[in-house]
């Protein structure tokens, strides 16, 4: 039986998309509320009931974390053009060889704006 958790976390950071025109709202420095979720695959393990546990998820995603929140974000190596595209790439490069039964990372800068991404 295939199952899949979904854990969600947030982080606090300011970044512009420099690539924009000076036109563009988004090319001015602001923040955002940042919300990360974090989608796991894979059997139920029948004697224990669950996939994994999300403590799992959480620890592999700390170190992430701790590199985003209360940042700017286009200080770190590889997200010097910090989209939500971006973003979501960056964290699945990160997170899928200490996190295999990744399926799917989703970034929110807004309650209303999301990407989604599978890997590939
Ligand atoms: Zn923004």
């Amino acid at each position: 039986m295939k199952l899949e958790l979904r854990k969600t976390f947030q982080f606090e950071a300011a970044h512009r998309l420099p690539r924009l025109p000076e036109t563009h709202k988004c090319s001015r420095l602001h923040g955002h509320s940042f919300q990360v979720e974090i989608a796991v695959h894979g059997e139920c393990d029948p004697e224990a009931g669950w996939v994994m546990d999300y403590a799992d998820i959480s620890r592999a995603f700390r170190p992430l974390w701790e590199q985003l929140d209360h940042r700017y974000l286009n200080e770190i190596p590889g997200l010097e053009n910090p989209t939500s595209e971006n973003l979501a790439l960056w964290i699945w490069q990160r997170l899928k060889p200490v996190l295999p039964q990744l399926s799917e990372v989703v970034v929110a800068e807004t309650c209303t704006a999301r990407c989604v991404y599978r890997g590939e």
